[in-house]
Protein backbone atom coordinates (compact mmCIF):
# COMPACT_ATOMS: atom_id res chain seq x y z
CA UNK A 1 0.00 0.00 0.00
CA UNK A 2 1.00 3.55 -0.05
CA UNK A 3 3.47 5.30 2.55
CA UNK A 4 3.34 8.46 4.00
CA UNK A 5 6.89 9.56 5.43
CA UNK A 6 6.54 11.54 8.15
CA UNK A 7 10.00 13.41 8.15
CA UNK A 8 11.01 16.68 10.32
CA UNK A 9 13.58 18.11 12.98
CA UNK A 10 14.28 16.69 16.33
CA UNK A 11 11.45 16.91 19.00
CA UNK A 12 8.73 18.63 16.51
CA UNK A 13 7.08 16.18 17.47
CA UNK A 14 7.06 13.56 14.67
CA UNK A 15 6.00 10.93 16.46
CA UNK A 16 3.24 11.96 18.62
CA UNK A 17 1.96 13.43 15.45
CA UNK A 18 1.91 9.43 14.06
CA UNK A 19 0.16 8.49 17.03
CA UNK A 20 -2.50 10.85 16.87
CA UNK A 21 -3.00 10.29 12.95
CA UNK A 22 -3.16 6.53 13.90
CA UNK A 23 -4.88 6.87 17.24
CA UNK A 24 -2.60 4.33 17.97
CA UNK A 25 -0.78 4.14 21.17
CA UNK A 26 1.11 1.08 21.29
CA UNK A 27 1.85 -0.47 17.96
CA UNK A 28 3.18 -4.36 17.12
CA UNK A 29 3.32 -6.79 19.67
CA UNK A 30 4.35 -9.85 18.96
CA UNK A 31 8.05 -10.23 17.27
CA UNK A 32 7.12 -10.43 13.36
CA UNK A 33 8.02 -13.78 11.80
CA UNK A 34 9.66 -12.17 8.93
CA UNK A 35 11.08 -8.71 7.69
CA UNK A 36 13.34 -6.59 9.72
CA UNK A 37 12.61 -2.81 9.48
CA UNK A 38 14.97 -0.39 10.57
CA UNK A 39 12.01 2.04 10.71
CA UNK A 40 9.08 2.51 12.84
CA UNK A 41 6.02 1.77 10.27
CA UNK A 42 2.08 2.45 11.68
CA UNK A 43 -0.87 1.40 9.94
CA UNK A 44 -3.45 4.15 9.61
CA UNK A 45 -6.97 4.43 7.66
CA UNK A 46 -8.82 7.31 7.09
CA UNK A 47 -12.12 7.83 4.93
CA UNK A 48 -11.33 4.22 3.39
CA UNK A 49 -8.07 4.90 2.28
CA UNK A 50 -5.47 2.49 3.98
CA UNK A 51 -1.79 3.62 4.49
CA UNK A 52 1.27 3.49 6.25
CA UNK A 53 2.97 6.05 8.03
CA UNK A 54 6.37 5.54 7.84
CA UNK A 55 7.30 7.26 11.32
CA UNK A 56 11.00 8.42 11.50
CA UNK A 57 10.59 9.94 14.94
CA UNK A 58 12.77 7.00 16.43
CA UNK A 59 15.81 7.94 14.84
CA UNK A 60 16.26 11.57 16.02
CA UNK A 61 19.73 12.05 17.43
CA UNK A 62 20.67 13.64 20.56
CA UNK A 63 23.25 15.27 18.82
CA UNK A 64 23.01 19.34 18.98
CA UNK A 65 24.25 19.60 15.35
CA UNK A 66 20.93 20.17 13.42
CA UNK A 67 22.74 19.27 10.35
CA UNK A 68 23.82 15.64 11.56
CA UNK A 69 24.07 13.38 8.59
CA UNK A 70 22.39 10.47 9.96
CA UNK A 71 19.00 12.91 9.78
CA UNK A 72 19.24 13.61 6.41
CA UNK A 73 20.33 9.84 5.32
CA UNK A 74 16.87 9.06 7.40
CA UNK A 75 15.23 11.11 5.87
CA UNK A 76 15.87 9.97 2.71
CA UNK A 77 15.62 5.95 3.24
CA UNK A 78 12.35 7.11 4.35
CA UNK A 79 11.75 8.94 1.14
CA UNK A 80 13.19 6.50 -1.25
CA UNK A 81 10.39 3.99 0.16
CA UNK A 82 7.77 6.90 0.56
CA UNK A 83 4.72 8.29 -2.12
CA UNK A 84 3.84 11.49 -0.07
CA UNK A 85 5.82 13.24 2.78
CA UNK A 86 4.43 15.31 5.47
CA UNK A 87 7.33 17.72 7.23
CA UNK A 88 6.78 18.26 10.56
CA UNK A 89 7.75 21.89 11.47
CA UNK A 90 8.01 23.61 15.15
CA UNK A 91 5.38 26.25 15.09
CA UNK A 92 6.30 27.72 18.22
CA UNK A 93 10.19 27.77 17.28
CA UNK A 94 9.49 29.21 14.23
CA UNK A 95 11.61 28.40 11.17
CA UNK A 96 14.78 26.46 11.81
CA UNK A 97 17.97 25.89 9.63
CA UNK A 98 17.06 22.42 9.77
CA UNK A 99 13.94 22.38 8.43
CA UNK A 100 15.10 24.12 5.41
CA UNK A 101 17.79 21.84 4.89
CA UNK A 102 14.95 19.07 4.49
CA UNK A 103 12.60 21.30 2.73
CA UNK A 104 15.58 21.89 0.31
CA UNK A 105 15.39 17.65 0.07
CA UNK A 106 11.57 17.26 -0.61
CA UNK A 107 11.41 20.20 -3.17
CA UNK A 108 13.79 17.85 -5.16
CA UNK A 109 12.29 14.57 -4.33
CA UNK A 110 9.23 15.58 -7.10
CA UNK A 111 6.64 13.54 -5.07
CA UNK A 112 3.79 15.38 -2.97
CA UNK A 113 4.73 17.36 0.32
CA UNK A 114 2.34 18.82 3.27
CA UNK A 115 4.13 21.18 5.86
CA UNK A 116 2.62 20.46 9.12
CA UNK A 117 3.19 23.26 11.26
CA UNK A 118 2.92 21.13 14.94
CA UNK A 119 2.59 22.58 18.51
CA UNK A 120 -0.54 25.27 17.37
CA UNK A 121 -2.36 25.36 20.36
CA UNK A 122 -5.27 27.32 18.63
CA UNK A 123 -5.63 25.98 14.79
CA UNK A 124 -7.95 28.83 14.00
CA UNK A 125 -5.23 30.99 14.24
CA UNK A 126 -2.70 30.72 11.04
CA UNK A 127 -0.58 33.26 12.11
CA UNK A 128 2.54 31.02 13.59
CA UNK A 129 1.96 28.56 10.32
CA UNK A 130 2.70 31.46 8.11
CA UNK A 131 6.23 31.52 8.64
CA UNK A 132 6.54 28.62 7.14
CA UNK A 133 5.56 29.53 3.70
CA UNK A 134 9.01 30.28 3.16
CA UNK A 135 9.86 26.82 3.16
CA UNK A 136 8.52 26.78 -0.60
CA UNK A 137 6.19 23.74 -0.48
CA UNK A 138 2.75 25.51 0.23
CA UNK A 139 0.28 26.30 2.57
CA UNK A 140 1.28 24.55 5.72
CA UNK A 141 -1.35 22.92 7.90
CA UNK A 142 -1.79 23.85 11.49
CA UNK A 143 -2.09 21.42 13.48
CA UNK A 144 -1.40 20.12 17.32
CA UNK A 145 -0.10 16.84 18.21
CA UNK A 146 -0.55 16.95 21.81
CA UNK A 147 -4.24 17.93 21.67
CA UNK A 148 -4.89 16.25 18.93
CA UNK A 149 -6.14 19.86 16.69
CA UNK A 150 -6.14 19.88 12.75
CA UNK A 151 -5.22 16.35 12.24
CA UNK A 152 -8.61 15.39 10.45
CA UNK A 153 -7.52 18.01 7.68
CA UNK A 154 -3.98 16.72 7.72
CA UNK A 155 -5.34 13.32 7.08
CA UNK A 156 -7.90 14.79 4.35
CA UNK A 157 -5.16 16.09 2.42
CA UNK A 158 -2.94 13.43 2.69
CA UNK A 159 -5.88 11.37 1.11
CA UNK A 160 -6.16 13.79 -1.61
CA UNK A 161 -2.30 13.27 -2.36
CA UNK A 162 -2.31 9.79 -2.07
CA UNK A 163 -1.86 7.68 -5.84
CA UNK A 164 -4.74 6.01 -6.70
CA UNK A 165 -5.28 2.44 -4.31
CA UNK A 166 -6.08 0.20 -7.22
CA UNK A 167 -3.66 1.40 -9.80
CA UNK A 168 -1.18 -1.92 -9.62
CA UNK A 169 2.43 -1.87 -10.06
CA UNK A 170 3.32 -3.27 -12.91
CA UNK A 171 5.66 -5.24 -11.52
CA UNK A 172 2.86 -6.78 -9.00
CA UNK A 173 2.03 -9.95 -10.90
CA UNK A 174 6.46 -11.08 -11.42
CA UNK A 175 7.45 -13.43 -8.73
CA UNK A 176 10.50 -13.15 -7.86
CA UNK A 177 12.21 -16.88 -7.17
CA UNK A 178 14.99 -17.56 -5.50
CA UNK A 179 17.13 -21.06 -5.75
CA UNK A 180 19.20 -21.36 -2.26
CA UNK A 181 20.81 -24.08 -0.58
CA UNK A 182 24.38 -25.32 -0.11
CA UNK A 183 26.87 -26.17 -3.07
CA UNK A 184 25.98 -29.33 -5.21
CA UNK A 185 22.34 -29.85 -4.25
CA UNK A 186 21.88 -29.27 -7.71
CA UNK A 187 20.73 -25.22 -8.16
CA UNK A 188 22.09 -24.71 -11.22
CA UNK A 189 20.73 -28.20 -12.62
CA UNK A 190 16.95 -27.05 -11.89
CA UNK A 191 17.38 -23.85 -13.55
CA UNK A 192 18.62 -25.54 -16.40
CA UNK A 193 15.54 -28.05 -16.63
CA UNK A 194 13.47 -24.89 -16.11
CA UNK A 195 14.85 -23.19 -19.43
CA UNK A 196 14.12 -26.49 -21.03
CA UNK A 197 10.78 -27.06 -20.16
CA UNK A 198 7.97 -26.69 -22.89
CA UNK A 199 5.88 -24.92 -20.81
CA UNK A 200 8.75 -22.17 -19.75
CA UNK A 201 9.74 -19.35 -22.28
CA UNK A 202 13.08 -17.85 -21.89
CA UNK A 203 13.01 -14.05 -22.20
CA UNK A 204 14.56 -12.93 -25.22
CA UNK A 205 15.69 -10.13 -22.90
CA UNK A 206 19.13 -9.07 -23.95
CA UNK A 207 21.64 -11.19 -21.65
CA UNK A 208 19.34 -13.28 -20.27
CA UNK A 209 21.56 -16.34 -21.38
CA UNK A 210 22.79 -18.87 -18.71
CA UNK A 211 25.61 -16.67 -16.97
CA UNK A 212 23.13 -13.48 -16.39
CA UNK A 213 22.06 -12.86 -13.21
CA UNK A 214 18.62 -12.78 -13.16
CA UNK A 215 16.89 -15.20 -15.78
CA UNK A 216 13.03 -13.80 -16.31
CA UNK A 217 10.87 -16.57 -17.52
CA UNK A 218 7.56 -17.12 -18.63
CA UNK A 219 5.91 -19.98 -17.23
CA UNK A 220 2.42 -20.68 -18.29
CA UNK A 221 1.69 -17.42 -19.17
CA UNK A 222 2.88 -16.53 -15.90
CA UNK A 223 6.14 -14.29 -15.29
CA UNK A 224 8.56 -15.39 -12.50
CA UNK A 225 12.52 -14.10 -12.53
CA UNK A 226 14.53 -16.58 -11.11
CA UNK A 227 16.95 -14.27 -9.23
CA UNK A 228 20.72 -14.49 -8.97
CA UNK A 229 21.48 -17.21 -10.92
CA UNK A 230 25.31 -16.37 -11.55
CA UNK A 231 26.38 -17.37 -8.06
CA UNK A 232 24.90 -20.82 -8.25
CA UNK A 233 28.09 -22.95 -10.20
CA UNK A 234 30.81 -20.77 -8.47
CA UNK A 235 29.95 -22.31 -5.20
CA UNK A 236 32.26 -25.43 -6.22
CA UNK A 237 35.07 -23.94 -6.15
CA UNK A 238 35.06 -21.92 -2.58
CA UNK A 239 37.49 -23.69 -0.26
CA UNK A 240 37.13 -21.17 3.17
CA UNK A 241 34.02 -21.78 5.27
CA UNK A 242 31.25 -23.08 2.65
CA UNK A 243 28.39 -22.48 4.80
CA UNK A 244 29.54 -18.90 5.07
CA UNK A 245 29.38 -18.31 1.64
CA UNK A 246 25.94 -19.94 1.46
CA UNK A 247 24.65 -18.08 3.89
CA UNK A 248 25.82 -14.63 2.38
CA UNK A 249 24.72 -16.14 -1.38
CA UNK A 250 21.33 -16.96 0.32
CA UNK A 251 21.10 -13.80 2.38
CA UNK A 252 21.64 -12.15 -0.90
CA UNK A 253 19.42 -13.79 -2.91
CA UNK A 254 16.14 -13.52 -0.18
CA UNK A 255 16.38 -9.57 0.01
CA UNK A 256 14.92 -9.77 -3.81
CA UNK A 257 12.66 -12.67 -4.45
CA UNK A 258 8.90 -13.20 -3.38
CA UNK A 259 9.23 -16.90 -3.01
CA UNK A 260 12.31 -19.30 -1.80
CA UNK A 261 13.09 -22.65 -2.33
CA UNK A 262 15.60 -24.34 -0.55
CA UNK A 263 17.14 -26.67 -2.50
CA UNK A 264 18.33 -30.22 -0.21
CA UNK A 265 19.79 -32.80 -1.28
CA UNK A 266 17.71 -35.95 -0.82
CA UNK A 267 20.49 -38.25 -0.34
CA UNK A 268 21.45 -36.49 3.02
CA UNK A 269 17.46 -35.64 3.63
CA UNK A 270 16.82 -32.10 5.42
CA UNK A 271 19.48 -30.71 7.54
CA UNK A 272 20.00 -28.53 9.85
CA UNK A 273 22.00 -26.09 7.41
CA UNK A 274 18.97 -26.55 5.11
CA UNK A 275 16.45 -25.38 7.79
CA UNK A 276 18.74 -22.23 9.25
CA UNK A 277 18.75 -21.32 5.57
CA UNK A 278 14.77 -21.84 5.45
CA UNK A 279 14.55 -19.92 8.33
CA UNK A 280 16.39 -17.16 6.65
CA UNK A 281 14.45 -17.25 4.06
CA UNK A 282 10.96 -16.32 5.79
CA UNK A 283 12.60 -13.94 8.15
CA UNK A 284 12.79 -12.27 4.91
CA UNK A 285 9.29 -12.17 4.19
CA UNK A 286 10.11 -14.75 1.49
CA UNK A 287 7.16 -17.74 0.86
CA UNK A 288 9.02 -20.50 1.23
CA UNK A 289 9.53 -24.37 0.68
CA UNK A 290 11.96 -27.06 1.15
CA UNK A 291 12.87 -29.44 -2.22
CA UNK A 292 14.47 -32.61 -1.80
CA UNK A 293 16.35 -33.00 -4.84
CA UNK A 294 18.12 -36.20 -6.35
CA UNK A 295 15.02 -38.01 -5.88
CA UNK A 296 16.05 -40.11 -8.67
CA UNK A 297 18.55 -41.69 -6.68
CA UNK A 298 17.28 -41.42 -2.84
CA UNK A 299 16.55 -44.15 -1.01
CA UNK A 300 13.96 -42.82 0.41
CA UNK A 301 11.01 -44.66 1.41
CA UNK A 302 7.37 -42.85 1.82
CA UNK A 303 7.76 -43.54 5.49
CA UNK A 304 11.37 -41.33 5.34
CA UNK A 305 9.32 -38.77 3.69
CA UNK A 306 7.05 -38.35 6.34
CA UNK A 307 9.96 -38.25 8.75
CA UNK A 308 11.85 -35.36 7.03
CA UNK A 309 7.97 -33.85 6.75
CA UNK A 310 7.28 -34.06 10.32
CA UNK A 311 11.22 -32.50 11.47
CA UNK A 312 10.55 -29.34 9.20
CA UNK A 313 7.36 -28.84 11.15
CA UNK A 314 9.01 -29.35 14.42
CA UNK A 315 11.67 -27.21 13.85
CA UNK A 316 10.05 -24.40 11.50
CA UNK A 317 7.20 -22.84 12.99
CA UNK A 318 5.59 -21.41 9.73
CA UNK A 319 5.48 -25.03 8.71
CA UNK A 320 7.07 -24.98 4.66
CA UNK A 321 5.76 -27.57 2.29
CA UNK A 322 8.18 -30.19 1.98
CA UNK A 323 8.82 -31.23 -1.83
CA UNK A 324 10.47 -33.91 -4.37
CA UNK A 325 12.11 -33.42 -7.73
CA UNK A 326 14.38 -34.76 -9.94
CA UNK A 327 16.58 -32.42 -12.03
CA UNK A 328 18.26 -35.07 -14.05
CA UNK A 329 15.12 -37.12 -14.92
CA UNK A 330 12.71 -33.98 -15.24
CA UNK A 331 10.33 -35.52 -12.16
CA UNK A 332 8.34 -33.19 -10.72
CA UNK A 333 9.79 -30.11 -12.26
CA UNK A 334 7.06 -28.49 -13.59
CA UNK A 335 4.84 -29.18 -10.39
CA UNK A 336 7.98 -27.31 -8.63
CA UNK A 337 7.35 -24.35 -11.00
CA UNK A 338 3.23 -24.60 -10.10
CA UNK A 339 4.10 -24.39 -6.65
CA UNK A 340 6.49 -21.74 -6.89
CA UNK A 341 3.87 -19.75 -8.71
CA UNK A 342 1.30 -20.81 -5.67
CA UNK A 343 3.16 -19.68 -3.25
CA UNK A 344 4.05 -16.49 -4.97
CA UNK A 345 0.33 -15.63 -4.85
CA UNK A 346 -0.28 -16.24 -1.65
CA UNK A 347 2.23 -14.14 -0.32
CA UNK A 348 0.56 -11.34 -2.51
CA UNK A 349 -2.65 -12.53 -1.46
CA UNK A 350 -5.07 -9.69 -0.24
CA UNK A 351 -8.21 -10.82 1.71
CA UNK A 352 -10.66 -8.40 1.99
CA UNK A 353 -11.88 -6.86 5.12
CA UNK A 354 -15.13 -8.25 5.62
CA UNK A 355 -13.42 -12.03 5.44
CA UNK A 356 -11.32 -10.88 8.13
CA UNK A 357 -14.29 -9.68 10.23
CA UNK A 358 -15.55 -12.86 9.98
CA UNK A 359 -12.50 -14.62 10.52
CA UNK A 360 -12.19 -13.25 13.81
CA UNK A 361 -15.14 -13.58 15.35
CA UNK A 362 -14.83 -17.26 14.60
CA UNK A 363 -11.64 -17.28 15.97
CA UNK A 364 -12.98 -15.24 19.33
CA UNK A 365 -15.60 -18.39 19.04
CA UNK A 366 -13.24 -21.24 18.74
CA UNK A 367 -11.26 -20.07 21.54
CA UNK A 368 -11.86 -17.26 24.08
CA UNK A 369 -9.67 -14.52 24.28
CA UNK A 370 -7.70 -14.49 27.50
CA UNK A 371 -8.43 -11.99 30.32
CA UNK A 372 -6.31 -10.14 32.99
CA UNK A 373 -7.97 -8.86 36.46
CA UNK A 374 -11.45 -9.06 35.39
CA UNK A 375 -11.02 -7.40 32.00
CA UNK A 376 -11.20 -9.91 28.71
CA UNK A 377 -9.03 -9.07 25.48
CA UNK A 378 -11.50 -7.62 22.38
CA UNK A 379 -10.90 -8.10 19.20
CA UNK A 380 -12.42 -5.34 17.16
CA UNK A 381 -11.65 -4.97 13.77
CA UNK A 382 -9.12 -6.53 11.69
CA UNK A 383 -7.85 -5.24 8.20
CA UNK A 384 -4.45 -6.32 5.53
CA UNK A 385 -2.14 -3.15 4.52
CA UNK A 386 -0.05 -4.92 3.07
CA UNK A 387 1.36 -8.18 0.91
CA UNK A 388 4.95 -9.36 0.08
CA UNK A 389 5.03 -10.71 2.66
CA UNK A 390 0.70 -10.01 4.27
CA UNK A 391 0.59 -7.83 7.25
CA UNK A 392 -2.36 -7.42 8.90
CA UNK A 393 -3.19 -5.20 12.16
CA UNK A 394 -5.85 -5.76 14.97
CA UNK A 395 -7.40 -3.15 16.03
CA UNK A 396 -7.97 -4.35 20.34
CA UNK A 397 -8.93 -3.21 23.54
CA UNK A 398 -6.07 -3.54 25.42
CA UNK A 399 -2.26 -4.19 24.27
CA UNK A 400 -1.60 -6.01 27.18
CA UNK A 401 -4.24 -8.29 27.96
CA UNK A 402 -2.33 -10.13 24.01
CA UNK A 403 -0.33 -13.09 25.43
CA UNK A 404 2.05 -14.66 23.28
CA UNK A 405 -0.13 -17.77 22.89
CA UNK A 406 -3.23 -16.34 21.79
CA UNK A 407 -1.16 -14.09 18.99
CA UNK A 408 0.45 -17.24 17.98
CA UNK A 409 -3.57 -18.90 17.97
CA UNK A 410 -4.74 -16.24 15.60
CA UNK A 411 -1.34 -16.44 13.11
CA UNK A 412 -1.98 -20.00 13.17
CA UNK A 413 -6.06 -20.52 12.35
CA UNK A 414 -5.12 -17.49 9.58
CA UNK A 415 -2.26 -19.08 8.51
CA UNK A 416 -4.98 -22.70 8.12
CA UNK A 417 -7.65 -20.88 6.50
CA UNK A 418 -6.06 -19.13 3.77
CA UNK A 419 -3.67 -22.32 3.00
CA UNK A 420 -0.32 -20.31 3.75
CA UNK A 421 1.77 -22.90 4.93
CA UNK A 422 5.55 -21.44 4.32
CA UNK A 423 4.22 -18.04 4.25
CA UNK A 424 5.79 -15.37 6.55
CA UNK A 425 2.53 -13.38 8.17
CA UNK A 426 2.87 -10.41 10.30
CA UNK A 427 0.12 -9.49 12.76
CA UNK A 428 0.20 -5.87 14.43
CA UNK A 429 -1.81 -5.44 17.31
CA UNK A 430 -2.95 -1.95 17.49
CA UNK A 431 -4.59 -0.27 20.65
CA UNK A 432 -7.98 1.88 19.76
CA UNK A 433 -7.44 5.08 22.13
P1 LIG B 1 24.50 -26.50 -7.33
O1 LIG B 1 25.86 -26.30 -6.75
O2 LIG B 1 23.46 -26.55 -6.23
O3 LIG B 1 24.13 -25.57 -8.40
O4 LIG B 1 24.48 -28.02 -7.92
P2 LIG B 1 24.66 -28.51 -9.42
O5 LIG B 1 23.45 -28.22 -10.21
O6 LIG B 1 25.97 -28.04 -9.94
O7 LIG B 1 24.67 -30.09 -9.20
C1 LIG B 1 25.66 -30.75 -8.41
C2 LIG B 1 25.80 -32.18 -8.86
O8 LIG B 1 24.61 -32.92 -8.60
C3 LIG B 1 26.06 -32.32 -10.35
O9 LIG B 1 26.99 -33.37 -10.53
C4 LIG B 1 24.70 -32.71 -10.92
O10 LIG B 1 24.80 -33.48 -12.10
C5 LIG B 1 24.12 -33.53 -9.80
N1 LIG B 1 22.64 -33.47 -9.77
C6 LIG B 1 21.88 -32.36 -9.78
N2 LIG B 1 20.56 -32.69 -9.73
C7 LIG B 1 20.50 -34.04 -9.71
C8 LIG B 1 19.43 -35.00 -9.67
O11 LIG B 1 18.23 -34.69 -9.62
N3 LIG B 1 19.74 -36.31 -9.64
C9 LIG B 1 21.03 -36.72 -9.67
N4 LIG B 1 21.24 -38.03 -9.65
N5 LIG B 1 22.07 -35.87 -9.72
C10 LIG B 1 21.82 -34.55 -9.74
Amino acid sequence: GPKVAILGYPNVGKSSLVNRLSETRVAVVHERPGVTRDRHEVPCEWNGRRFTLIDTGGMDFLDDDPMAGSIREQAQAAMADADLGVLVVDAQAGARPGDAELADLLRRWHKPVIVAANKVDDVKDTSLALDFHRLGLGDPLPVSAAQGLGTGDLLDRVVELLPEGDAVDEDDDIIRLALIGRPNVGKSSLVNRFMNSERVIVSEVAGTTRDAIDLPLEVDGRRVIVVDTAGMRRQSKVTESVEYYTTLRSQRAVERADVALVICDAHDGVTAQDLRIADLAMREGCATALVLNKWDIAAMEESDLDHERAKVRNKLRLRPKVLTVSAKSGRNVERLLKEAIILGDRVSTRIPTPQLNRFISEVVQERQPPAKQGSRLRLLYMSQFETRPPRFAIQINSRNRVTRDYAYFIENRLRARYGMDGIPLIIDFNERG
